[in-house]
């Protein structure tokens, strides 16, 4: 891996904390096949108030062992400013110098009581800074198409200037395949005086049913157009790999003309989908994504 020093495009994969056994062995086989390419780092997330934290744990640790960068994830809503402080200091103690930090969702059924001391994340980031000063690189996370529960969008906007405020370095976006909605989002942000780097969130298409039901969820938005191709192929695996893969292949293109800081990778802890879409933009590292991806 190479060091902890951002380059002009930073390149990253995102990974989810296995529930299983089999899920463990699958992630350590798709991070293996992943790290050739030597990605700026590999982030984890972290699922507030639950037991998928312990998980994220575990899987930022066996990633450490490995000696991989990580950004673990941290969310704020559901903990109290005691855990966080300790999870900060474990982070610390692992030689981790990269958050990815957030508000985070409480899982439904948990009623606003358990939200905790930090509501949003820019008072998670002003928290980080007063802990650990310039330790930690803070990335926040940004939404081109806006936030589902932003009174507007530039409520949304102002929100995100204030994460940028409280001492963010960067930010990753929600996925999106709107190019032109990351575009005007980057040109709102310059109009406010933000100049972070923002990092488009790239979300591969392999799953229709699952990606329609989680974009719903999350506000990001599937073009008519794309929807009506993906349900047309119906249960044709083969056929909505291949368009999807055109299609987010053709959106990475044409946000990296357009001078996007770098991708970053929902991989869903599968390496081909993402590893064809690095190859096919010729990213750094390409030559070495074995054959057969
Ligand atoms: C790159 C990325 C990674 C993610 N990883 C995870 C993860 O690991 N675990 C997880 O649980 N979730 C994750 N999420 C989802 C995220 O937690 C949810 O989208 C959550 O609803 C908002 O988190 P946030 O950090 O963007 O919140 P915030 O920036 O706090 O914004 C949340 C909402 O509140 C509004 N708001 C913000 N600040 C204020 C304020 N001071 N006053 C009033 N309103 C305000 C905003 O406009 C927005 O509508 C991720 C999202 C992205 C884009």
């Amino acid at each position: 891996m190479g060091t902890d020093s951002v380059p002009d495009k930073n390149y990253s994969f995102e990974l989810f904390p296995p529930k299983t056994a089999t899920g463990l062995e699958n992630l350590q086989a798709n991070v293996a096949r992943m790290r050739l390419v030597e990605p700026g780092f590999f982030s984890v997330t972290y699922g507030a108030g639950g037991s998928t934290q312990e998980r994220s744990f575990d899987t930022v640790d066996w990633l450490r062992s490995q000696e991989i960068d990580t950004a673990p994830h941290l969310s704020c809503i559901g903990s109290s400013t005691g855990e966080i402080r300790d999870i900060l200091r474990r982070y610390m103690k692992q030689g981790i110098r990269r958050i990815v930090a957030l508000r985070g969702d409480l899982p439904s059924g948990m009623g606003l009581s358990g939200a905790g001391e930090l509501r949003y994340a820019n008072e998670l980031v002003e928290f980080i800074r007063t802990e650990t000063g310039d330790h930690f690189h803070i990335e926040v996370a940004a939404y081109p198409e806006f936030h589902p529960q932003a009174r507007n969008a530039q409520a949304d906007l102002d929100n995100f200037k204030r994460k940028v405020g409280a001492g963010a370095n960067a930010a990753i976006t929600q996925y999106f395949y709107s190019a032109h909605a990351y575009y005007a989002f980057l040109d709102s942000c310059q109009k406010l005086g933000i100049h972070i780097p923002i990092v488009p969130g790239i979300m591969p298409i392999t799953n229709y049913t699952s990606l329609a039901r989680f974009s719903d969820a999350c506000g990001a938005e599937i073009p008519r157009w794309v929807r009506k191709r993906l349900e047309g192929y119906g249960d044709d695996k083969e056929s909505i790999r291949a368009f999807g893969h055109e299609v987010v292949l053709d959106l990475c293109r044409r946000l990296l003309e357009h001078d996007a800081p770098g991708l970053h990778f929902y991989t869903m802890n599968q390496a081909a989908p993402s590893l064809r879409l690095w190859r096919d933009l010729d990213l750094p590292g390409a030559e070495r994504i074995e054959a057969g991806t």
